[in-house]
Order: structure tokens, then sequence, then C-alpha cells
């Protein structure tokens, strides 16, 4: 790409598991990246084979503080988004969702930036509308355990469209579905990462509930691959869109699966199911698919081979197992 035509990009959460495959892809579009990360969740292992590139930087920043940089698009994504790690400091999270949304939009005004939020499928709670379409409302629990989460990332929704209505701000909010593959947080607590160590390692398989209970899980390839449509949609589409795999499958079919792609001795045990766990949760993609061109094309066993050779690797690293 010509230097004219290169653009300077700042991915906040960048050293996380979505933002490192996004650093990524930018580069690769020959796009100069500025990482800003307080290294939470994410790791400096994500993102070292970036560093030596000389149009890569990080900085270690919690969004929470204004930020000075000058970019002309801006991906916003640091937040904790497994429920363990969202958890552990719950007024954090609604604080890094909130204040990091007023800093980043800030600094887009400032900048006269694009800027593109990183919203989620808990915008919709335990959903009573099934598949969820963007224009239903959410069944979310305001006081729950989950609520940290889900209502800070609906008011960072509220603030992006009201600073496009009041600012005119260019914004793109995607809502991700549950998301998979290489570099998810190992100890993380999320479904994927849980169940493909346990089965690596020939442990129990700690299914939450009865395992009824349904996820639509996107290879995170697929996912990266349409924020970058959605931040080059024409500045009248701002979103909210529905980012995700519609493919829905029960938490205990995933388990099965799991052990048998990983050849795992593993055997399945039943634990208490999380307070608010939600019941059913699948994208309609209509609009993505419309406005992007977009639909995931990885396959749930190409995706899952590939995030079990990642973690068996990892574990060899970092265990010797
Ligand atoms: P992750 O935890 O791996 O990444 C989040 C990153 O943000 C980490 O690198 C973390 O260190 C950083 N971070 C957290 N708080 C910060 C702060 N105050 N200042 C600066 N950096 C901070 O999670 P992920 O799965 O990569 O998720 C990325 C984004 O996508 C999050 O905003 C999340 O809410 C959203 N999302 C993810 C999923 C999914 O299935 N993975 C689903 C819906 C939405
Ligand atoms: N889950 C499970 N066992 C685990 C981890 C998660 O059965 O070891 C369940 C969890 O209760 C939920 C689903 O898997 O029903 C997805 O959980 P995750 O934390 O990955 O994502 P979220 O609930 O935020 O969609």
């Amino acid at each position: 790409m010509s230097r004219k035509n290169r653009k300077r990009v700042l991915v906040t959460g960048g050293a996380g598991f979505i933002g490192s495959h996004l650093c990524e892809a930018l580069l690769e579009q020959g796009n100069d990246v500025l990482c800003v990360d307080n290294f939470f969740t994410g790791t400096k292992d994500n993102i070292i084979h970036l560093i030596n590139n000389k149009h890569f930087e990080c900085l270690r920043q919690d969004v929470n503080f204004p930020l000075y940089v000058e970019v002309d698009e801006i991906y916003n994504l640091a937040c904790p988004a497994s429920p363990i790690h969202y958890q552990f400091d719950p007024v954090q999270t609604t604080k890094t969702s909130v204040h990091g949304a007023i800093n980043i939009l800030g600094l887009a005004k400032r900048v006269k930036a694009k800027v593109f939020q990183a919203s989620t499928s808990e915008v919709y709670g335990d959903p009573k509308v099934h598949p969820q379409k963007e224009d239903y409302l959410g069944h979310v629990n305001p006081n729950g355990i989950r609520a940290c989460y889900d209502e800070g990332k609906r008011c960072a929704e509220t603030l992006f469209f009201d600073y496009h209505r009041q600012h005119k701000l260019k914004i793109k909010v995607g809502r991700i579905f549950n998301t998979y593959g290489p570099r998810m947080h190992p100890n993380d607590g999320r479904v994927i990462s849980n169940f493909v160590v346990q089965a690596l390692l020939n442990e129990p398989i700690t299914v939450y509930g009865d395992g009824s209970q349904t996820r639509s899980f996107c290879y995170v390839d697929d996912l990266v691959r349409s924020f970058l449509l959605l931040m080059d949609t024409p500045d009248s589409f701002t979103g909210p869109v529905n980012l995700g795999n519609p493919n829905e499958r029960t938490i205990l079919e995933t388990a099965e699966k799991i052990i048998k792609l990983s050849n795992s001795k593993s055997e399945i045990v039943f634990k208490e199911l999380p307070s608010d766990d939600p019941t059913r949760r699948r994208p309609d993609i209509t609009l993505a698919k419309n406005t992007l061109g977009w639909e995931p094309e990885v396959d749930i066993d190409a995706g899952l081979l590939k995030t079990i050779e990642y973690f068996d690797k990892k574990l060899k690293e970092d265990y010797g197992s």
C-alpha cells in the first residue's frame, strides 16, 4: 500500500483474543496499527510476533484514562469478555465500558476518526425472541451478576449513538456473538477454551446445568473479516449489526464434539448453572449478509481443530504436558 493510502488505526484491547487477530489483519491490509491495552486479560504473547513490524506499536494504557493520539480509524475492543474476568471486578467492568467509550468517542471527535464499537449479543440478555434480530430490545436483568457487562455494553451503545446524532461522529456498532479460536485465554472460563483444555488434559468436562442451553459459535477469522467490512460501509450505515455464526448447538453437543475431535478420554460432569445464564442464543445475520455481503465460512469442526491444535501446543509449551 502506498504511504498516501496507509491508514493509522487504533485498536483498543489489541492484545486480547479478538484484538490480536484484528491487529494482524489490519497490518496485512497495509495499515499502521497502534494497539492500546492494559493487559488485564490480554497478553504480550498474543502480539509478540507483531512487535518487530515497523508499522505496529503497542502502548500500555487503560481506556479509563484519556488518550491523545492521531489516528484515522478506531476499533474499541477494550473490555474483559469472559464471565469469570468481567465478574472479577464488576465495578471496573462497567467503568471500562462506559468511561472507556466516553474517552474513545472524545478522541474520535477530536481527530474526526471513524469508530467501531465491539458490542455484544449480551445486550439481548436472556432473549425471549429467537433468533435475535437487531430490532429486539432485549431481556436483561439490570442488577444480576452479568449486568456489569451487559448494561455497560448497552450504555456504550447509547453513547455511540448519541455522539453520532449530536456530534455527527462516524460510528459502526457490531454486536458480536460467541467467538472462539486460537489465543483465547486458557483460564478465562469460556466454554470452548474450558472444554478444549479439559479434553486435552483428559480431565472431566464441566457442563453447567443439563447442557441443553444453546450458543452459536463463530470462528475468529470470520469475525475479524466482518469488522473490516463493517468499517468500510458507507457513513450512513451505523449498525447495530449482528456479527456471528447462526449455527446453533447445545452445550452438551459441543462437549461431545470436542471430546471426539481431540480423541480425549474425558468424561462429562454436570455442574450448577450460573445465575442469569442465557438459555438460547443465535444471531439473525440477515442484516450483515445484506449490508456487508458477509457470512461465516469456517465450519465448526475445522475451527475447533485449529483451536485444539493451538491449545495442545500452548499446554506443551507452558506446562510440558
Ligand atoms: P479479551 O479479554 O481477550 O480481550 C479484551 C482486551 O481488552 C484484553 O487484551 C484486555 O487486556 C483489554 N482490556 C480490558 N480492560 C481494559 C482497559 N480498561 N483498558 C485497556 N485495555 C483493556 O476478550 P475478547 O474475546 O478478545 O473480546 C474483545 C471484545 O469483543 C470485548 O469488547 C468483548 O466485550 C467483545 N465481545 C467478545 C465476544 C467473544 O465471544 N469473544 C463476544 C461478544 C463481544
Ligand atoms: N459453560 C459450561 N461449562 C464451562 C463453561 C461454560 O457448560 O466450563 C456454559 C455456560 O454456562 C454457558 C455456555 O457454556 O451456558 C457459554 O458460556 P461462555 O462463558 O463461554 O459464554 P456466554 O455465557 O457469555 O455466552
